[in-house]
């Protein structure tokens, strides 16, 4: 059967509360929110509202912040809003986003999140605020066109969204642009961030040298795309030689999740300046 599962980690300042809908004990994908001095960072996926409901009330958050608009980041705005009186803050290409969620997702992401009411947010500035800390607001896309990542210079912390989440990925979103990840990465490890705060797989130490890492790992796969597809290569062979299974994922979610889709976006016409 299934079961809502809240787990608190406690890293001082910082804490992390990851959370999943579970089916017979396994959780599709944990996913997390961050609490720093009365501050919310992202609100969870919608099938959690109750769970987050309490939890906000617990804590006695006093403001939000959005660092991207997937449902499993920003699904319980609406409840902020009603419940708390907390309008969240969202980068200013997100805001739209939010209002108008996708109103039919697919099969996947309705079964591990549920699907999001519309909510109201407001777009961020360059800065945010709390008692206590000042957080630079960097605009970080790839993963999804308004994802933010959240710095702290003086502390030489990150909360990095869904930019980290593994040094090497074993498969892509098929909307993702990969280009624009590239560049953030490339600025964001500019920055020599200490620890990261990843919003699915909590504190994270090295942070610097594991987002070094990854832009690494996709910079080479990245010519190996490019490489196998002028040998005359199609898509789907060219997926066979990357590293790694995707087949789990690939098949849980139609697709939406696979190796090909590094292949498309590495190959997505367009602007031939972004390519290797
Ligand atoms: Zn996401």
């Amino acid at each position: 059967m299934s079961g809502d599962v809240i787990v608190p980690f406690d890293y001082g300042e910082v804490r992390f509360f990851r959370m999943a809908r579970t089916y017979f004990g396994w959780a599709g994908y944990w996913t997390g929110v961050y609490f720093v001095d009365g501050l919310l960072i992202d609100s969870g996926p919608p099938n959690l509202a109750r769970e987050v409901a309490t939890l906000c009330r617990e804590l006695g958050v006093r403001q939000c912040v959005t660092t991207h608009h997937h449902e499993d980041h920003s699904g319980n705005h609406r409840l902020l809003r009603e419940q708390l009186h907390i309008t969240p803050l969202a980068h200013s290409s997100g805001v739209k986003l939010i209002a108008q969620p996708e109103t039919d997702p697919q099969l996947y992401r309705r079964m591990t999140w549920g699907v999001p009411e519309a909510a109201e947010s407001a777009p961020l500035g360059e800065w945010l605020e709390t008692p206590r800390f000042r957080l630079q607001v960097l605009h970080t896309p790839g993963h999804s066109e308004d994802h933010i990542s959240l710095w702290m210079p003086d502390r030489g912390w990150l909360f990095s969204g869904d930019l980290y989440l593994a040094p090497k990925l074993k498969y892509l979103r098929a909307d993702e642009d990969i280009y624009a990840m590239l560049d953030s990465l490339g600025r964001v490890v500019k920055l020599e961030p200490q620890v990261l705060f990843c919003q699915h797989r909590g504190r994270v130490e090295n942070g610097a040298r594991l987002l070094r890492h990854k832009l690494d790992f996709l910079t080479e796969l990245g010519e190996r795309i490019h490489d196998l597809n002028r040998r005359g290569l199609p898509e789907k062979e060219i997926a066979r030689h990357l590293p790694g299974s995707d087949l789990l994922w690939r098949l849980w979610t139609s697709g939406h999740f696979s190796k090909r889709n590094f292949v498309r976006a590495f190959l997505r016409p367009g602007d031939e300046s972004r390519r290797m």
